[in-house]
């Protein structure tokens, strides 16, 4: 199982941090024992002053395949759910400075907590999906896929060019704007067209 990420995929997160709009999709990965899975606790790393939250719907993959062609994309996922790609910002900026993988910054432990996965329904595969989280019970982040720059079908296919999609592989799809800090003690809550699906309490 691999887990693979979407960077810069909502036009207003792009420059919330001050990025450029890309011009194919930014993928990067976390490996398996980034996940936090049935809702435990995410215990802040000592590496990191400033670890931001980002929600992202997140696809299972339901079947194998390489270079995905677009007409068939849709059938390469059935499931979604709400996750968070923590993000050790401070470390990034280092990295990126320096021109060095993100790695450290993106797929240290516990850095990608999963809610349980909800079919995706065709409503959903023709309207979009409205998602958000809330820290300490405030609305941080309101998203709607409808405005991801890269669709769904145009992950798949992309991914798949480079990197054989395999079933029970997972795909966060990139984060809307209103990222920010945690600290020890708050309180994430994710849900998807207004059903909590995750928390993930700061430890
Ligand atoms: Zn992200």
């Amino acid at each position: 199982m691999k887990i693979i990420c979407i960077g810069r995929n909502y036009l207003k997160h792009v420059l919330e941090l001050g990025n450029k709009v890309p011009s194919e999709p930014l993928m990067f990965m976390k490996p398996a024992s980034a996940l936090l899975v049935n809702n435990k606790a995410f215990y802040h790393p000592e590496f990191s002053d400033n670890i931001h939250y980002e929600a992202e719907i997140v696809l299972k993959v339901c079947k194998n395949g390489r270079h995905v062609q677009p007409e068939f994309a849709a059938s390469y996922y059935q499931e979604i759910a709400l996750g968070i790609d923590f993000t050790a910002r401070d470390l990034q900026e280092r990295c990126k400075a320096k021109g060095h993988p993100w790695e450290i910054a993106k797929g240290f432990d516990g850095s990608a907590p999963i809610s349980r996965f909800i079919p995706l329904t065709d409503e959903m595969r023709r309207e979009g999906i409205g998602f958000s989280l809330r820290k300490n019970d405030v609305l941080v982040q309101d998203g709607h896929t409808s405005d991801l720059i890269f669709d769904f079908d145009t992950l798949i296919c992309h991914i798949s060019k480079y990197f054989k999609l395999q079933v029970g592989d997972m795909i966060y799809t990139g984060t809307p704007a209103g990222v920010g800090p945690v600290a020890i003690g708050d309180i994430l809550v994710g849900s998807i067209e207004g059903e909590e699906l995750l928390s993930c309490h700061i430890k």
